[in-house]
């Protein structure tokens, strides 16, 4: 049976996949593709996620695509302009006509006799029928991100029946959620709970940040002084590659600064939020993380609004261990009871990936956990096959952006070759690390043992750094030698008994 065929599927309408079928449409405009996306819209992180003040926490001139200029005067955009700029861009570049929406892969079976993927998905109709749909496919490309969309992750809290009031957590944020006048408590440290404290507090009757322990977070202006003195002076295109060199210089700085002095860089960061609330304030025990700078995402809050939010007493930090939670709110080992109206479990997500969609190489499952990531896009002994993970320590766009730009490349020269089948052949590399080196966030931590590893040296490397990647994935030659470039078998045709024809492998 004959299914529907294009050259390139992608997986998943986010930012990478937007960012994939422009570079597809740019770099190799004969290539037919089309993009499956599991929920009704474009935007992925930025349409789900519908918290209250959620935010980048990057800057835009980073976390903007490359080929256009993000024009926004705020440099930590709300989630709602980033919507609509990766929807923006796929409406005017014509890509939004490639999409079928409520379209879930589920498992994808890589044939080498057809050198072809056969992806087998599910689309949910209107009325909420689920009809199984077949595609095939030379290149499989996914940008399905690195979560589980269809829900986050909730730590077992004992006793949470008991609790009377409301329990929410952001990644399905009830739209009638009315907290004003509320007593709030966010369960949780990272960027979640960081942007949720402030925005809550603006008409809520307290919000109190109830964390484990503490994370860096530092204060930035909402506001790129230098990117808007540019834009008034310079065409946009030239004020935006400016202004995304200087943030990239500075981003690789901080890092560096914190990889190589950590103490100096740790007393800094303490220092500033010792400023930001006052010699009063008990930063020793709310705000002095126990690990150091950049072993976990550093969080910037913009204009330091969750220290004035706390300066000004609407917002509060309690730093301690959960005991159960009680009818009122969440007792903790401590003795100490805090109580709530609504708590929000901003607890984090499950790592998936490749959407959760399993794979097959021609009729073996590909079990990921023992596979090595080459150049941190594609999978060791897995075909035609490749994925965007962005950095952990920058924004997500500048990997994505080189990854897009890349598969392109080996698409092109898979032509020149006259090559159907491009695979990564691990031969004598051991895996020494997981996807992701010296970031120990719990939900990362959870889920890397079944994720692709990384191995000691090029190019089984995944890098955390754009300038080594831009020589992995954008100066390097496409071709090298854990690089296989080849055909399927010849293959034989003969009549079968009924006349019709019939392949012999
Ligand atoms: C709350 C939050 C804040 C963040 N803030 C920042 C930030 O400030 N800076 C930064 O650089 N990064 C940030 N990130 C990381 C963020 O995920 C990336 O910035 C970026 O949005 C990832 O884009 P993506 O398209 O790769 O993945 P996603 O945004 O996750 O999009 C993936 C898409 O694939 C679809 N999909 C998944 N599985 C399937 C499947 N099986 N079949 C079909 N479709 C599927 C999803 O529905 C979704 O539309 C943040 C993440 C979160 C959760």
């Amino acid at each position: 049976m004959a299914f529907e065929h294009f050259d390139v599927l992608i997986m998943g309408a986010g930012l990478s996949g937007i960012d994939a079928a422009y570079h597809l449409q740019k770099l190799c405009p004969k290539k037919t593709y089309v993009i499956l996306e599991q929920r009704q819209r474009i935007g992925g992180t930025w349409d789900l996620f519908r918290y209250p003040g959620v935010r980048s926490d990057s800057d835009m001139f980073t976390m903007g695509y490359s080929f256009r200029p993000w024009t926004n005067t705020k440099a930590m955009a709300p989630g709602e302009d980033i919507r609509a700029y990766v929807t923006d861009t796929a409406r005017n570049e014509g890509i939004d006509r490639h999409i079928r929406f409520s379209h879930r892969v589920l498992r994808a079976a890589w044939s080498s006799r057809d050198a072809a993927w056969t992806v087998h998905a599910v689309h949910q109709t209107p009325d909420g029928r689920d009809v199984p749909v077949i595609l095939t496919c030379n290149f499989l490309f996914s940008c399905a991100g690195y979560y589980r969309y269809q829900a986050g992750y909730t730590p077992e809290f004992p006793d949470l029946n008991r609790f009377t009031g409301r329990v929410v957590h952001p990644h399905a944020w009830p739209e009638d959620l009315d907290f004003s006048d509320k007593r709030v408590i966010v369960i949780g440290s990272g960027a979640t709970a960081v942007t949720l404290l402030p925005a809550m507090a603006r008409t809520a009757r307290h919000v109190t940040m109830l964390q484990r322990s503490p994370t860096y977070i530092i204060s930035m202006p909402e506001q790129d002084a230098i990117a808007n003195r540019l834009f008034r002076i310079l065409p946009a295109t030239w004020a935006y590659r400016l202004s995304r060199w200087k943030n990239i210089g500075f981003m690789i700085y901080v890092y560096q600064l914190a990889q190589r002095f950590p103490n100096f860089t740790k007393n800094g960061l303490i220092k500033k939020a010792q400023e930001q609330l006052g010699p009063g304030y008990d930063v020793a025990t709310h705000f002095t993380p126990r690990y150091n700078p950049w072993e976990q995402r550093l969080c910037l809050v913009p204009n330091g609004d969750l220290f004035k939010a706390i300066k000004a007493g609407r917002a509060s930090v309690a730093t301690g261990l959960i005991e159960r939670f009680t009818e009122k709110g969440i007792r903790l080992q401590s003795g100490e009871e805090l109580e709530a109206d609504i708590v929000v479990t901003a607890t984090g997500l499950v790592l998936q990936a490749f959407g959760g969609a399993g794979l097959e190489v021609d009729g073996r499952r590909v079990d990921l956990g023992n596979t090595l990531a080459y150049k941190g896009v594609m999978v060791s002994n897995v075909p035609n096959l490749a994925s965007v993970f962005g950095y952990t320590n920058a924004s997500w766009t500048l990997k994505a952006d080189l990854i897009c730009a890349y598969v392109c490349r080996l698409l092109n020269v898979m032509d020149r070759k006259g090559a159907r089948q491009v695979t990564p052949r691990n031969r004598d590399e051991q895996p020494v690390a997981p996807f992701v080196q010296k970031f120990t966030p719990g939900y990362i931590q959870r889920s890397l043992a079944s994720w692709p590893k990384q191995g000691a040296k090029f190019p089984w490397r995944v890098y955390q750094n754009y300038l080594r990647d831009l020589i992995s994935l954008k100066w390097s030659p496409v071709h090298n030698h854990a690089l296989e470039f080849s055909n399927p078998a010849e293959v034989t045709l003969k009549p079968a008994p009924d006349g019709s024809r019939r392949q012999l492998a």
